[in-house]
């Protein structure tokens, strides 16, 4: 098929890309929402998000992500297409802004918000372990890809309340027994995919607040507003 067909953007599906590893037209690229989140790391919305749930260090998110916009279409291609190679670079991007904007404050340690077995098994990948990867390839910072577990294969939260989903999340996650020496007074960053109410991610730290991380900061590739 890829012989066939010229390569197209993934985000306006009209114009042809000069490359086969790019994703998106130079028109897509100029219209991303990007969200400035790393020139004030500690004190912005995504921080926010987190305000009376857990004591974030600091929160990054590189895009808005928005029903149909380009960003949604990158991730959807890259979560339900298996095209990795996305999540590569968008993780190798998020690297390059944590060299850029938090050189003084890395983290020692990335932990991938984690996919129940069944999932993992059916997808075939975690999503947020490839932008791991990709990010500390960048700043040389170590993966624990199995550090956190998740227990539960949670259904789809859409019809639920907060309270509810809170209530549903809150023993979904634990924490690996292997990695409880490695997380000891670590400066840990959790790493998810896309992040909406933010709930899957507080109901991540709080486990590795409360199995010895020193702190937690979080990294998105895209936040819903
Ligand atoms: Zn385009």
């Amino acid at each position: 098929m890829g012989l066939m067909y010229p390569n197209m953007c993934i985000g306006c599906m009209q114009n042809s890309l000069p490359t086969r590893k790019g994703f998106l037209c130079v028109d897509c690229i100029a219209d991303l929402p990007f969200n400035h989140h790393f020139e004030s790391p500690y004190n912005n919305e995504l921080v926010e998000r987190f305000y009376g749930r857990f004591p974030v260090h600091y929160a990054v998110s590189l895009f808005y992500f928005m029903a149909d916009n380009a960003v949604q279409k990158m991730m959807h291609a890259f979560k339900y297409k298996e095209e990795k190679y996305i999540g590569q670079q968008l993780g190798k991007l998020l690297g390059e802004n944590f060299r850029n904007h938090l050189s003084r404050d890395l983290p020692e340690l990335l932990v991938p918000v984690p996919l129940h077995r069944d999932k993992l098994i059916s997808r075939g990948f975690n999503q947020s372990e490839i932008i791991a990867t990709s990010l500390g390839e960048v700043t040389g910072t170590k993966v624990l890809p199995n550090a956190l577990v998740k227990l539960i294969d949670t259904h789809s939260q859409t019809q639920m309340s907060r309270t509810e989903r809170m209530e549903n999340l809150k023993n979904v996650f634990a924490v690996s027994e292997k990695s409880l020496p490695l997380l000891k007074g670590r400066h840990v960053l959790l790493i998810d995919d896309t992040v909406t109410t933010g709930a899957t991610l507080e109901s991540c730290a709080r486990q590795l607040l409360n199995n010895g991380a020193q702190k937690v900061s979080v990294a998105c590739i895209a936040m819903a507003k």
